[in-house]
């Protein structure tokens, strides 16, 4: 690094607020600004979340409210890229999305996969749930569809769970990964009008209800997408712990 140039990376440990953390970060640039130095403007101050999908995005921008950067999403970072999603897993696949638009934009990024996988349908529709059927056929038709492939199979065969696949990748390169499912059983009806995508179909037993009836809150607590971002920010608190100044 050049001489008089420096690096702001402000821990995010113990900073649970954003507010928090820019009041931390500009306190360290007033400090160097006072010596005469010139902030390193590689220094990135967001993570870019690497997806499009708005049902997703709500609840994403919920979980990491505080972790302490602004979360874009694609558009908000004007960025249009069309990754082709060839891995053999979800995580494969987040973790070519993210390496990707890190490639593009030298920023924090972070992408998820996820998807349903259905024990009956041999874990079908899996890395293709969103493409199942036709990437723009509504999920009524989805979801009617594969209540019609479980007509009369018993609840115990019913049993599926919704995956998600996190990776973060840092403009230096490193990834970081995370993973989480939700246990559930495909219902017999479509029922519910919250989350997105399966959740009308998607039955969790100690709720009583869908996964598409219950309160973005609680469907954060339990579900896959939260116990994965809840995992990636603990990694990502325990990357950033101590290397408060350089
Ligand atoms: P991705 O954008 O490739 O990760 O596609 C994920 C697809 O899986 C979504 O378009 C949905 O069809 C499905 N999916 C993933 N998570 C959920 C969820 O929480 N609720 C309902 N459907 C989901």
């Amino acid at each position: 690094m050049p001489e008089g140039v420096y690096k702001v990376r402000a821990s995010l440990n113990g900073l649970e607020k954003a507010e928090d953390f820019a009041e931390e970060y500009n306190k360290i640039c007033l400090r160097y600004a006072e010596k005469g130095m010139e902030k390193d403007t590689e220094m990135e101050n967001r993570i870019i979340f690497a997806t499009g999908n708005e049902g997703k995005m709500r609840e994403i921008r919920m979980i990491l409210a505080d972790i302490g950067l602004p979360v874009v999403c694609m558009k908000e970072a004007g960025i249009t890229a069309d990754i082709e999603e060839n891995g053999k897993s979800f995580a494969e696949n987040a973790a070519i999305k993210a390496k990707a638009i890190m490639e593009m934009t030298g920023e924090i990024v972070m992408a998820d996969d996820s998807g349903l996988e259905i024990d009956y349908l041999d874990g079908a529709p899996g890395i293709y749930s969103a493409r199942f059927m036709g990437e723009d056929t509504s999920y009524d038709i989805k979801n009617t569809a594969i209540l019609e492939k479980l007509q009369g199979v018993p609840e115990e065969k019913r049993t599926a769970r919704f995956v998600c696949a996190i990776a973060c990748v840092l403009p230096d390169g490193q990834m970081l990964q995370s993973y989480g499912t939700m246990e559930g059983i495909i219902g017999y009806e479509i029922r519910g009008g919250n989350g997105f995508g399966y959740d009308p179909i998607f039955y969790l037993p100690e709720c009583g209800c869908t996964s598409a009836e219950i309160a973005p809150e609680k469907k954060n607590e339990l579900s896959h997408r939260g116990k994965a971002l809840r995992q990636m920010k603990a990694l990502l608190q325990e990357h950033f712990d101590g290397i408060s100044e350089k």
